[in-house]
């Protein structure tokens, strides 16, 4: 019997008995579990496979909310919270003590966002505590962005994917921090540095090398498909290297229809990139179901979300 439901009581209880739930919000699909369940999050890891070392974010009803979780907040983080949430904004901030440290893997900072989903609100709001949920894949693997692709990890490990449909953005929320006043992108993610600094000014964006012990969304390999996967600004050239392999193809733009490539999605033939942000996982899913030998993915322009999109599509391929 499938694990996906809408059922938001038995969501609800399943979270008060220290049980997970993935849960849908705008980005990707997360495992959710109580923040202050040592049992739930201990679980989160384990049903992930993922390193303890790996800070999880805390999904919160609203902003008024923040003060429960968070403390000393910088002016600039509340500036973006006002403007963003609920939406695809991560803030790291000083932590309130009654955070467990096994949700910010030891440290004194706390990663926190309102999420923008109509169900995972409705949820939240119900709920006497806040959700810890890293996107609901096994470490490495791509992001779910549609239940199923849920249901097709955990069937045997959860009890229950709240079905909130296809999420509407599709690669995860932007990451900032803060260096006492000054923002730190963590992450690049769905809300784009256009969009950030037109609020607060200029920001710096994190090297990733320096950022490893502290976001795994940088780890250099991520979000990645078992088939190899090769980044290509130039398809063509890529196709004379690939003679004799069964080939599939993401691209951006119109489909380009070469003889060599048996398998080929576009990402948006009207070359919008926030469509292609939101097909970006499901495509890779599809396309890693599909006996290729190997899928080469056109690289977009590096504005906007698509500097986001192309992080991730070079995770993918390392
Ligand atoms: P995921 O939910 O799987 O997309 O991953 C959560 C992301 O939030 C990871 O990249 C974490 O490292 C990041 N994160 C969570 N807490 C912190 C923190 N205290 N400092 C820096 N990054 C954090
Ligand atoms: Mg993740």
């Amino acid at each position: 019997m499938s694990i996906i439901s809408k059922d938001l009581n038995r969501a609800k209880q399943l979270l008060e008995s220290n049980e997970l739930v993935a849960i849908p919000t705008e980005t990707v699909y997360g495992l959710a579990g109580n923040i202050y369940s040592e049992t739930a999050i201990k679980q989160i890891f384990k049903t992930k496979e993922r390193p303890l070392f790996n800070p999880l974010i805390v999904h919160i009803p609203d902003s008024d909310y923040l003060e429960n979780v968070a403390m000393e907040i910088p002016e600039k983080a509340s500036k973006l919270a006002k403007k963003f949430w609920p939406g695809p904004l991560t803030l790291v901030l000083n932590k309130k003590p009654t955070v467990p440290v096994l949700i910010t893997a030891g440290k004194d900072t706390v990663a926190v966002r309102v999420p923008n989903h109509p169900v995972t609100l409705k949820l939240l709001k119900t709920l006497d505590f806040p959700l810890a949920a890293p996107s609901a894949n096994p470490f490495g693997n791509i992001s779910p962005t549609r239940p199923e692709h849920v249901e097709k990890y955990f069937s045997k490990k959860i009890k229950m994917v709240l079905d909130g449909g296809a999420c509407k953005e599709g690669i995860e929320s932007t990451i900032v921090g803060f260096n006492g006043e000054d923002p730190i992108v963590y992450r690049l993610g769905t809300l784009s540095i256009e969009e950030i600094e037109a609020i607060i000014g200029p920001v710096s964006i994190l090297n990733k090398k320096e950022v490893l012990p502290d976001a795994p969304g940088m780890l250099e390999r991520h979000y990645a498909p078992k088939t190899t996967t090769i980044l290509s600004d130039s398809i063509q050239k890529t196709l004379k290297t690939l003679e004799y392999k069964k080939i599939g193809l993401l691209s951006f733009g119109p489909k380009k229809n070469f003889p060599e490539v048996s398998t080929e999605l576009s990402l948006s033939e009207s070359s919008n990139l926030e469509e292609a942000a939101q097909k970006l996982y499901d495509a890779m899913h599809q396309l890693d179901a599909i006996d290729l030998d190997v899928i080469i993915i056109e690289k977009l322009p590096e504005t906007g979300i698509g500097r986001s999109i192309n992080d991730r599509i070079l995770r993918a391929t390392k």
